[in-house]
Formats: C-alpha cells, structure tokens, sequence
C-alpha cells in the first residue's frame, strides 16, 4: 500500500495552534473570539480523494472562498496533526465530536462551529495544551465500526506537495504499533 494519507473515505480530527488570541469573522456565525492555544477541528471526508483530498484543502491555509467555518480558522491557525480513521462511516463523526465534547480538558469555544447541520454542541473544541491521541485508541471500535481502527496520525505542517511523504504513528485499539516512515 502506498504510504502517505489515505484516499479513502472517513473521519478526522484536524489538531491545530493558535499562536495568539484572535477575533475572526466565522460566516454566519459573526465575529468570534479565539484565545491562543490548540484547537480540534472533527469532520468527515466523503468526497473524491477521500482524506487526503480533505487534507490538502486544510493545508491549504484557507486560501480561496471559505465553504466550511474551519477554512476562516485556518487563516489565523497552523494545522499541526492530522488524526485519520480511514473506512469509518461519517456518522462516526458525530460521535468522535462528542468524545471529545466530553473531554475535561476541552472546551467549546464558539457553540455550533463546523456543527450547523447536526446535533452537536460544536465541531471544534479548544485545549490549553496540545491533545494527544492515545485516550482516544479506547475508543476504536465504537468509533470505526467492526474492527475498530487504527487510528493514524499524521504529522504536520506539510505543504500540500508533501503529503505522500507525512511522517505517520498508527494506534490500534490498545496499543502503538510504531511508527511508519513516509517513504512511498
Ligand atoms: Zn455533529
């Protein structure tokens, strides 16, 4: 399999940093206030070119019209990991938003962000410091469905043009398995 971000569909929770507080016009949403720190951006990827079509919007830095509430963040904030499960169902964003809703390190800094047409409180969720993944690795099963998993998690910042070349952790169920170089 060729390394690099996957092209099939799924879900992902895009990690980014805030190097200070912002104030930013998020669409319909108006003018928000974000604090400096790190932010967790969850959404699903079912178009063509899968998460790595995904990716390379958000890599992007928000250049061009802005569509999603996260492309008016991306301008403020550098993406820094991309956490991916390949193969999930969409619905399994919904539930990945809540399991970070429910984290007690997070909070909901703009209710409703990337969550306008769910029943999310929101999509995006702010840390003091940066999230890891291993909490989430419990998770898996009901996340991804049968099988559950592995999560991968892809370094960042890359320029679009690299990222065949992210270095990449995958986390199963329970444990790391290791870490993959991005050779293709
Ligand atoms: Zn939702």
């Amino acid at each position: 399999m060729r390394a690099g971000l996957p092209t099939l569909p799924g879900v992902y929770a895009l990690i980014l940093f805030c190097p200070r507080e912002r104030r930013i016009a998020v669409g319909a949403l108006g003018v928000r206030r974000f604090p400096a720190g790190w932010y967790v951006y969850v959404g699903s990827a079912c178009g063509p070119g899968g998460l790595r079509g995904r990716a390379g919007r958000h890599l992007g830095g928000g250049r061009g019209s802005p569509r999603w509430h996260i492309d008016f963040l991306r301008r403020a904030a550098a993406a820094r990991e991309l956490w991916c499960l390949p193969g999930a169902p969409a619905r399994a964003e919904h539930r990945l938003a809540t399991l970070f809703a429910c984290s007690p390190e997070a909070s909901v800094p703009v209710p409703r962000f990337g969550a306008s047409d769910c029943r999310c409180r929101a999509h995006l969720f702010a840390f003091a410091a940066k999230p890891r993944p291993e909490p989430l690795a419990a998770h898996l099963a009901g996340l991804a469905g049968p099988g559950g998993g592995p999560l991968r998690v892809f370094s960042l910042p890359l320029r679009t043009a690299d990222l065949a070349k992210a270095p990449e952790m995958v986390y199963s169920p329970r444990k790391r398995l290791g870490r993959r170089t991005g050779k293709r």
